[in-house]
């Protein structure tokens, strides 16, 4: 069992690539931010070496409105816990916990940013606080989650200690070995049904409530962790999976009974992404040559990437592939 950011530190000192849905979906998104974050960033906010420490805690950075969200989610999280062990919160005491952690994420990504000033030797500011105004509406919004939270019928019953039935908060920071790599595949809650067990993925920030193809066999990855749990049942037949997601509308549910083809195809998917990071760093070269590792395809990525102040699409996605594109012609008529 690891905690997420210590992943890539091995007593070998040999990167093995981790799965997780994020992860995944960067991967594919931009390769470039990938390396930079789960490979030069290695070790994470634990790492011994400062530029990798640096280099991850500038990869996570986000937007105000993100950072609420997380806040939001580890609240939920720590709630969850509290009401499991039968400590009743009340609804300010999770609101005065999800607004210290935000402004403690907020100020401690600003000093970040300072620090990333002076290293790049910038005369203007990389970020901007926003104003007192931007900060209430924004909590406002954390709190409306927070409260929809508590009204909701599932998740109030269990966040008010008044769930009945067998129930299980979960860290989904904790890693599940797989057959091609490790993975982060813990969901965020397990519940006894009449019929099945209901893996469950928590979800602040859902664009909507039924998750596209790959977010569904990405959830199908909770039965990767299931079945390797000694107490649970091993056919995923004896499942459902759900997601239980904050939507404009509020918190919505999308669940499914599980079958095995939906393993499989989880397997599939964490054995091709492994497989793929593995070609990546091969392709990177011993040194890891960021130069000429792809770059994001869409530029609406880089608008929120922590790495825009000194990547080249940060600041001209479009020049920044042309010119990566020209010196690999050049290259290739070099060696040829
Ligand atoms: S700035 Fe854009 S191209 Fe560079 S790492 Fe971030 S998302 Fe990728």
């Amino acid at each position: 069992m690891e905690v997420e950011g210590s992943e890539h530190v091995h007593r070998t000192g040999i990167w093995r690539p981790i799965w997780s849905s994020s992860r995944s979906r960067w991967l594919q998104a931009c390769p470039r931010r990938y390396i930079l974050q789960y490979v030069a960033g290695r070790g994470g906010r634990v790492a011994h070496d400062k530029p990798r420490r640096w280099l991850w805690r500038q990869g996570r950075w986000a937007p105000p409105h993100e950072l609420m969200l997380r806040a939001v989610r580890d609240t939920l999280r720590k709630w969850m816990f509290e009401a499991h062990a039968g400590v009743l919160w009340t609804l300010p005491t999770a609101r005065d916990m999800m607004e210290d952690e935000f402004s403690r994420t907020l100020e401690s990504q600003n000093i970040e940013m300072g620090r990333l000033q002076k290293r790049l030797q910038r005369s203007r500011s990389l970020h901007h606080t926003p104003s007192e105004d931007v900060i209430e509406k924004i909590l406002q919004q954390g709190n409306l989650i927070l409260r929809r939270a508590y009204n909701h019928p599932l998740l109030g019953e269990l966040l008010k200690c008044g769930f009945h039935g067998e129930w299980q908060p979960l860290d989904p920071f904790t890693t599940t070995k797989t057959a091609s790599g490790t993975a982060y595949l813990t969901p965020d809650l397990i519940i006894k049904g009449p019929q099945r067990w209901v893996l469950i993925r928590l979800s602040t920030n859902a664009w909507k409530v039924e998750p596209d193809d790959v977010g569904i066999v990405e959830s199908a990855g909770m039965l990767l962790w299931a079945i390797n749990e000694p107490t649970l049942p091993v056919k995923a037949e004896e499942y459902e999976i759900a997601r239980i997601s904050h939507t404009e509308m509020g918190w919505r549910t999308w669940r499914i009974p599980a079958h095995q083809r939906m393993l499989e195809d989880a397997r599939v998917l964490i054995k091709a992404d492994i497989n793929a990071a593995r070609q990546l760093i091969i392709k990177a070269g011993p040194d890891l040559d960021i130069d000429i590792v792809p770059l994001s395809e869409k530029e609406w990525r880089c608008r929120t990437c922590g790495y825009r102040f000194n990547c080249p699409g940060g600041s001209n996605l479009h020049r920044a592939k042309t010119q990566q594109m020209a010196s690999e012609i050049a290259m290739q008529t070099a060696s040829a």
